[in-house]
């Protein structure tokens, strides 16, 4: 990355790393997305962690006394040891190649002691920050007293969380209000490639969707329907879509209060010459279990006592041609519940159509990344995997995302 303005999206001018000037014995805090998917305390796809590695050496080999930041889970303000960063600062540990200290605490004694003992090129981790209420309050004031105690531990800040870019929280947000604050690479490498979604795609556009914050995910389709050609839907949302078209749903996931706002998308999208593709058949097993026995049935006959958990195959084929054949991709949201090998099937056509696209296919999102590693496919198989899901479809939504406006409003 040049010296200077990292980017310029909606008049924002972000400073990267370089701009810090001479970093050495200078205590840089980090906020890095680490929020990696566990099973007991072994972590199943390290790909956040990963990501982080490049920023997180370069201050190292630029003699910086490194501090990271880091949330995992939701432990919504309380110690929880549960959703303590121990398995994150062991990996990090192994992928740095030198000991990640882990604090006891987030801001108390336990972090200033290891901040203070920390050498030139030494990393050090405080505990998930989602243990101090302050870290998402919507109180400006209390998040502010939060960041007060950020900034003491630090002479700089740098913003490489890209998955939490668009919250606006104390280590996100008001930190870097607090100490000159740069953008971390993670972060200037994911916003490169969203310019190229959003400014000028190559068409046909496709933008996919799936997964289970449905509510989330249902307020971006009204600009995803301008900017795309073609909306495929999968995952959890989808049947509020059908609900909307007057098809029972059964037991599956719905937000009732939304299907008029679907069919006003129905509606759009159809007046715009826009397509939405919707399954026309689904995966439903009688409960929600890894080993609920599995049927297909077609997407306008669901039956009352039935969840729907993947897309049918039918769906899969029609899904994976519409897809193969764009020129961009934007895919956010496994198509059904991939975690179970019954429920997979969705989800592995759409990954595998989207390793046939002749032009940018790009992945987002924790549970998407981690599907389609565990589905077998390799990182180098896509354009792009983003960490960010939610920050990848606000930024796409033309939203300000607060924790990169904040860089340039910075100290
Ligand atoms: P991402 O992290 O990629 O943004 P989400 O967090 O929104 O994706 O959603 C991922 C989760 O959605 C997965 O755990 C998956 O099991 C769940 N999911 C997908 N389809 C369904 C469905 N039909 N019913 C319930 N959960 C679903
Ligand atoms: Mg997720």
């Amino acid at each position: 990355m040049a010296t200077g303005t990292g980017w310029t999206p909606k008049g924002v001018i972000v400073k990267s790393v370089s701009d810090l000037g001479d970093l050495r014995g200078k205590r840089v805090l980090i906020r890095c997305d680490l929020n990696v998917p566990l099973d007991g305390d072994t972590i199943t796809d390290d790909g956040r962690i990963r990501a982080s590695l490049p920023t997180l050496n370069q201050l190292r080999e630029a003699g910086a006394r490194v501090i990271v930041l880091a949330h995992l889970g939701r432990p919504k303000g309380e110690v929880n040891p549960k959703y303590s960063l121990a398995p994150a600062a062991r990996r990090l540990s192994e992928l740095l190649g030198t000991e990640v200290k882990l604090a006891d605490d987030v801001v108390g004694e336990s972090i200033q002691q290891i901040v203070a003992d920390l050498a030139d090129g030494e990393v050090a981790m405080a505990e998930n920050v989602r243990y101090e209420p302050g870290e998402e309050s919507k109180d400006e004031a209390v998040r502010g007293e939060l960041a007060d105690r950020y900034a003491a531990l630090a002479d700089v800040f740098v913003s490489d969380g890209f998955g939490v870019v668009h919250r606006k929280q104390a280590s996100v947000y008001d930190v870097a209000q607090r100490l000159p604050s740069a953008a971390g690479g993670l972060v200037l490498a994911e916003v490169e490639v969203l310019k190229r979604l959003t400014q000028d795609p190559e068409r046909p556009y496709v933008v996919v969707l799936g997964g289970a914050k449905v509510s989330d995910k249902l307020a971006v389709i009204a600009n995803l329907i301008e900017t795309a050609d073609t909306l495929v839907i999968g995952g959890g949302m989808v049947f509020t879509f059908l609900a909307a078209q007057g098809y029972e749903v059964g037991t599956s996931l719905l937000e009732s209060d939304q299907i008029k706002t679907v069919q006003g998308y129905l509606n759009d999208a159809a007046a715009g010459g826009k397509q939405i593709v919707l399954p026309s058949d689904i995966v439903v097993a009688p409960e929600f279990k890894a080993d609920s026995p599995a049927t297909v049935v077609a997407a306008d006959a669901m039956p009352t006592d039935q969840i729907g958990l993947d897309i049918g195959p039918a769906s899969s084929r029609v899904f994976a041609s519409v897809i193969s054949s764009a020129k961009t991709v934007f895919w956010n949201g496994p198509m059904g519940v991939a975690e179970w090998e019954a429920f997979a099937g969705g989800t592995k056509a759409v990954a595998q159509a989207l390793t046939e696209v002749d032009g940018l296919s790009v992945v987002g999102g924790g549970d998407s990344a981690a599907a389609v590693r565990d589905l077998g496919f390799a990182d180098h198989d896509f354009g792009h995997i983003s960490t960010g899901g939610g920050a990848s479809l606000e930024y796409l939504e033309g939203k300000t995302l607060p924790g990169l406006a904040v860089l340039d409003e910075g100290v």
